[in-house]
């Protein structure tokens, strides 16, 4: 299977940028860890990982699964979150935290402020779960957007 591998994409881009903001030192997809993560921050043995709502199947409103070719779609993402999932999960074998930030946290009308999309990503950095994920502000049930 061809891998979902889009450098620089904007996402991306925006992480960057905040995170130099705030004065983090990072590497950008380094080969030689599983999966060759968008962004490494060494000291701090997190990688980030920036996912495209629709390729990597996220449930949100960013996501609608397409109309023609359905079968060939549900494949194809279902097949990219196994090996996200994978990819994380070797990540952490070799002592990286995982921290995924989704499309709709950036962009779409759920995105969240850079002042939120900072103070989440601080938090994760400065605790100690194994994942993380940061999304736009989606109601879980109904995919609509959470007012702030
Ligand atoms: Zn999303």
């Amino acid at each position: 299977m061809s891998r979902v591998r889009s450098k620089d994409t904007g996402p991306e881009l925006t992480v960057r940028r905040l995170l130099h903001s705030l004065g983090f030192r990072f590497r950008l997809h380094r080969r030689d860890l599983p999966g060759t993560p968008d962004i490494v921050l060494p000291r701090h043995h997190v990688a980030v990982l920036v996912h495209g709502c629709f390729w990597h199947g996220h449930d949100c409103s960013l996501f609608r699964m397409p109309a023609t070719r359905t079968e060939f779609w549900k494949a194809k993402i279902d097949a990219n979150r196994h090996r996200d999932a994978e990819v994380r999960s070797d990540l952490l074998s070799e002592g990286w935290r995982t921290l995924c930030v989704w499309e709709c946290a950036i962009r779409g009308s759920a995105r969240l402020s850079s002042d939120d999309l900072a103070m989440q990503i601080i938090t994760f950095l400065s605790e100690r779960q194994n994942e993380g994920d940061i999304a736009g502000h989606w109601d879980t049930k109904s995919r609509e957007r959470i007012d702030a």
